[in-house]
């Protein structure tokens, strides 16, 4: 699915009878696996924040702290000004829908072609892929508050919990949790990834590294620990 994004389709309608069924399925529709229930059980009662490239919006479907949720890179569920003319987001779920649900031939009707309501440009997701994302104030009050977060807990005992990071970007999570554990002795970089589950020689000594399913280790990770209220493990 997510190659076929970056497919050149030859007219908008046929572009967007892709992207709303694409949008759909990841954004509308509830994700397969309890993968982000286990892991919201697993921090439920901690000091936790949650940092993610991921644009599926699955920690907030899963019932995550929305004031504890930084998502860098965008939302499916967002169109923004393709000009950008100005720093705002628009909720596409009804767009979305009507997309879907019309749409023939591989087409949607040239009618629900979504258009930026101050400037008349077409409207496009709200994705980080070239210096036109728009940041608009959710994104910057979540950016403050993951900042405040770290800099709050600075030399304190935390965990940097790494999951399924790749080197796609790697400069948002991976490098940030490898620089952050080498400043602080009482920190720990654990990382799970299918593939490359490795870090540092210089923060070895600080570090979990498995290669694994991340649905298999948080949900084993939950049945060892007894998570009822008032028995919550201290790390
Ligand atoms: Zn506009």
């Amino acid at each position: 699915m997510y190659s076929g994004g970056f497919y050149p389709y030859p007219s908008p309608e046929e572009y967007w009878a892709y992207w709303s069924r694409y949008i759909f399925i990841n954004r509308y529709t509830d994700a397969p696996k309890p993968v982000y229930n286990d892991l919201l059980a697993l921090v439920q009662g901690k000091d936790y924040f949650v940092i993610t490239t991921n644009v599926d919006h699955c920690f907030q479907k899963a019932g995550f702290d929305k004031k504890r949720l930084f998502y860098t890179q965008g939302d499916y569920g967002l169109f923004q000004c393709s000009g950008p003319c100005r720093q705002e987001t628009f909720d596409n779920e009804d767009t979305i829908r009507r997309m879907r649900e019309r749409q023939k031939d591989m087409r949607i009707p040239s009618d629900l072609l979504p258009v930026c309501p101050h400037c008349g440009k077409p409207l496009t997701m709200n994705l980080r892929a070239d210096d036109q994302f728009v940041e608009d104030e959710g994104w910057h009050r979540a950016a403050e508050r993951y900042e405040n977060f770290l800099r709050t807990r600075e030399s304190q005992r935390i965990l940097f919990l790494e999951l399924g990071v790749g080197y796609n970007t790697p400069g948002i999570i991976k490098y940030p949790f490898w620089r952050m554990t080498a400043q602080n002795q009482a920190a720990t970089y654990a990382c799970v990834n299918y593939g490359d589950a490795s870090c540092p020689e210089e923060i070895a000594e600080q570090s979990i590294c498995i290669k694994g399913d991340i649905g298999e280790v948080v949900s084993t990770l939950l049945d060892d620990a007894d998570c009822s209220p008032g028995n919550l493990p201290d790390a």
